[in-house]
């Protein structure tokens, strides 16, 4: 990490709000939770992009340019920059991500039946 990298994250980091399991997520201005797939995105060396991605790339070393390199949620909350919670996945483990998201949304929209 170079002071750069220092400078960026002291600006992203400043900007997040503490979220459930430790997540620390980046809110949408305008509103939270956002509308359709709203990601959060960050300013770094003059590109606009994926604010977890840069994350992943400084702490992961995640390959920016590469088409092959995904920055993955183990927390699957997709607004949360913690690079604890951040890997670096292929587009295959991106897909299973999204399957794995996709059970979890329909548990918890059934989990309200426990009654
Ligand atoms: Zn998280």
């Amino acid at each position: 990490m170079d002071a750069y990298d220092g400078r960026f994250l002291k600006k992203l980091f400043s900007k997040i709000v503490l979220g459930p399991n430790g997540c620390w997520e980046i809110h949408n201005k305008v509103s939270h939770p956002p509308k359709d797939n709203w990601r959060p995105r960050a300013c770094y060396k003059r590109m606009s992009m994926n604010a977890a991605r840069i994350v992943a790339h400084i702490f992961h070393k995640l390959e920016l340019d590469s088409k092959q390199q995904y920055a993955c949620h183990y927390c699957d909350n997709a607004f949360c920059v913690n690079p604890d919670h951040l890997y670096v996945g292929s587009p295959s483990d991106n897909v299973n991500d999204a399957i794995r998201r996709g059970r979890l949304v329909y548990r918890r929209k059934t989990s309200g039946e426990y009654y």
